[in-house]
């Protein structure tokens, strides 16, 4: 089940948090215990909200939804990434296949 199709954010490496759709929140919000694998890496993975004031000018509070693993530390920023639900707890996150020939 395909969650997300998105852009790698430029500190995803960093901190190895993934932006995501509140929608995605809520629906892996129903998983007992997620699992991610980017490429040959597995790691635990986890959810966070965080309540964010990037819109504060405009007076509007709001959260920003995130999935953090270790293993999206090996996602690259600007890149294409599908984050996908391949069985129960376990997410994928990867590059788009290439079309073939
Ligand atoms: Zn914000």
């Amino acid at each position: 089940m395909i969650l997300e199709i998105r852009d790698v954010g430029r500190k995803t490496p960093g901190d190895g948090r993934l932006e995501i759709t509140e929608a995605t929140f809520r629906r892996l919000s129903m998983e007992q215990e997620l699992r991610a694998t980017v490429d040959d890496v597995k790691a635990s993975a986890l959810l966070e909200r965080m309540p964010c004031t990037c819109r504060a000018g405009e007076g509007k509070a709001h959260a920003h939804w995130f999935v953090r693993s270790d293993a999206f530390r090996h996602l690259v920023p600007g890149e294409t990434c599908v984050l996908e639900l391949t069985s129960p707890g376990r997410l994928t996150a990867a590059r788009p296949h290439p079309l073939a020939p």
